[in-house]
């Protein structure tokens, strides 16, 4: 499932095919994903040219010239893939239509983002560029963790009386937006937390701590997509999934990463969710 990190990726993919260019064609190849689509969707978009692309916790927001906004959410398993842009970005030839191939945006520069999404948890809206923000999958999100609102003060207001574990507080989408379970338990782990530590009983200079840790965690991995791009441009223009390295994440039983811990990562349920920990050094 995309993180934070992986939405990133595909936005700053899709930037230099979109940003400025008009949508010529689209194509819209069923109903729904998630939800039905917005009603009209292919003739609303169709001639409309992209001011600007932006990201809200794991939504892209396509800005149009027509006050309207696009929402793309690629939920479980939804992949953009980008060909035939001119710019040199995705040389590639436009691939053959493929099963789950929904949505198809032509746009006037010759590229072609294609989404495909197998699943079907993906999501498209078209919103109102002004009221965005009141959008029901926008409301309520707490701020991002790379924006300036995300800081030590605000962390702290947010977890100092809660009972619940920090892991299940800092999944919380109203507490902070778009961290998902992945770079939770990596941050947990460079801060030496253990996930089930209930919030409100941590030190307060150690929640201070989590908030350049979280930034360092979600950059990296950005970074990671950053270089995968790059990769992506010389392979099939698929953006966003790219392969990791992760400290404790997936790595059950396998030896701490932390030096001189002769630890053993442990993977836990909390909340219907795995957590991956040392329980050597996350206290
Ligand atoms: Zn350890």
């Amino acid at each position: 499932m995309p993180e934070l990190p992986e939405v990133e990726t595909v936005r700053r993919g899709l930037v230099p095919s979109m940003e400025g260019a008009c949508f010529a064609r689209v194509k819209v190849n069923r109903p729904d994903l998630r939800w039905p689509f917005p009603e009209n969707m292919a003739e609303r978009l169709t001639g409309a040219r992209v001011i600007t692309l932006r990201r809200r916790s794991k939504y892209i927001l396509v800005d149009l010239d027509r006050g309207e906004t696009l929402l793309i959410h690629l939920g479980m398993s939804g992949r953009m893939t980008v060909s035939g842009d001119p710019l040199g970005q995705f040389v590639h030839d436009h691939p053959a239509q493929a099963k789950h191939d929904h949505v198809v945006f032509d746009m006037d520069n010759g590229a072609r983002i294609t989404f495909n999404d197998p699943r079907r948890f993906g999501a498209m809206d078209l919103l109102d560029t002004a009221s965005a923000e009141a959008h029901p999958l926008l409301a309520g999100l707490g701020p991002e963790p790379l924006g300036n609102a995300f800081d030590e003060t605000y962390l702290l207001e947010r977890l100092g009386n809660r009972r619940s574990p920090v892991k299940s507080a800092l999944l919380d989408q109203r507490v902070v937006a778009g961290l998902g379970n992945i770079y939770v338990c990596e941050a947990l782990f460079r801060a030496g937390i253990s996930p089930t530590r209930k919030a409100g009983q941590i030190a307060a200079a150690r929640i201070a701590a989590l908030v350049p840790v979280i930034r360092e965690v979600l950059s990296d991995a950005i970074d990671a997509g950053g270089s995968s791009l790059r990769d992506f441009r010389q392979a099939d223009g698929e953006l966003g999934y790219f392969q990791h390295s992760f400290d404790v994440y997936g790595r059950e039983g396998a030896p701490c990463h932390r030096a001189g811990c002769r630890g053993h990562v442990r993977r836990i349920i909390q909340s219907g969710r795995s957590s991956f920990y040392c329980p050597q050094c996350q206290r």
